[in-house]
């Protein structure tokens, strides 16, 4: 009977064992040339122009498998090219778990709030956006998906409302705000009806129709954007700083964000192959905005996420493979970073909280006020 026991015992130590250590997975680990890393100069002026981009759900870690699955343990992710490195706290205002909404809303307007809430605080009271705050500076602003444009972190960016989910008020916000141009998926949301001053398109070439004096809404995809069909970030990128650059005439100052919205939603699934995907096409927008700032002296470059997702750990070499392994189906409380480049980088370092990111970015904005009539 004893015997019986302590097999059964054996039995059960190593089923849980299996189930729990079952899903590691392998990931190969890459070699190619890595980019330059950038260095700060000394800069004279304010930034007039600012552009931020959210890995959404991308913690340390996916960093780090990212720098070695796409070139090995040396590499240089985008971010490892940035000269300015801090860690961010992101609780919500009641909870240590953050969610897209409460996290985009504490860096948008400098105020916690409850997860699920967009633009407004505890008290469902409406704050003032880095979009709307600086609009008085001279900065026009755009923003760039793969979500649809009306998810939690692009929603922030325009929206004021007590629920994320309430999409079709959201499209119906961003339809009323400031927003010169917003790209990413969501047709499902709105009414695309054209007005004077604001154009739909559903194709990216349509845009070298639309005079820059206008908004364009482009929506790409029902909801999210599916990788196989497209637009990837990197070209909708593009397509908005150019619009941007052209759009914000004699000032010149303009306000971007892009998100990488599709790196949390793998890392729910605990898919690496289709995270590292994701990943990859954050990394090249990156680089892409890093080698444009490069060449100028008025733009700030600044990168960071909303929260980690998935509890990615990077285990081990196995091999020419490395080891890696989820420890969640949701958002965990590990650290996320921040990286800045250009004019005002340097206020990016250290360990700073998200409602930071606004003080900073609108003063900032502030000394690059600029009074043309936009
Ligand atoms: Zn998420």
């Amino acid at each position: 009977m004893k015997k019986v026991l302590v097999i059964a015992a054996l039995l059960i130590i190593s089923a849980i064992y299996f189930f729990q250590y079952n899903d590691q997975e392998k990931v190969k680990i890459g070699s190619s040339a890595s980019p330059e890393k950038l260095t700060q100069r000394d800069y004279q002026d304010p930034p007039k122009k600012i552009i931020l981009l959210i890995g959404d759900g991308m913690g340390l870690n996916h960093i780090l498998l990212g720098r070695i699955a796409f070139g090995g343990p040396e590499f240089n992710m985008a971010m490892d090219r940035m000269p300015v490195f801090g860690i961010v706290t992101t609780h919500s205002v009641d909870d240590l778990y953050t969610d897209s909404a409460a996290s985009a809303t504490a860096w948008n307007t400098g105020f916690k709030t409850k997860n699920r809430f967009v633009g407004v605080t505890v008290d469902k009271e409406p704050k003032k956006n880095i979009s709307e705050t600086i609009k008085d500076f001279g900065f026009i602003s755009g923003l760039v998906a793969t979500s649809s444009v009306t998810h939690a972190t692009p929603a922030a960016q325009y929206a004021h409302t007590d629920s994320r989910y309430k999409e079709e008020l959201i499209a119906q916000q961003l339809v009323e705000s400031e927003i010169r141009i917003a790209l990413g998926g969501g047709t499902e949301f709105f009414e695309q009806e054209n007005k004077q001053d604001l154009f739909f398109i559903e194709d990216l070439s349509e845009l070298k129709n639309i005079s820059t004096d206008s908004r364009v809404i482009g929506l790409f995809a029902e909801d999210g954007i599916e990788r196989s069909e497209g637009p990837s970030q990197i070209v909708m990128t593009k397509a908005a700083l150019k619009f941007l650059s052209s759009a914000a005439k004699d000032c010149n100052n303009f306000f971007l964000m892009s998100e990488g919205s599709q790196i949390d939603w793998e890392s729910h699934d605990n898919k690496v192959d289709e995270m590292l995907v994701e990943l990859k096409d954050f990394n090249e927008t990156i680089n892409y905005v890093l080698d444009y700032a490069a060449t100028r002296e008025d733009t700030l470059v600044i990168v960071s996420s909303d929260h980690e997702t998935g509890g990615l750990d990077v285990i081990k070499q196995s091999g020419d493979d490395v080891v890696i392994g989820w420890t969640s189906g949701s958002h965990t409380l590990a650290p996320i970073g921040i990286f800045a480049y250009g004019p005002g980088a340097e206020n990016f370092s250290g360990k700073i909280d998200q409602t930071e990111i606004y003080k900073i970015i609108t003063e900032l904005a502030s000394e690059a006020s600029c009074s043309a009539d936009q």
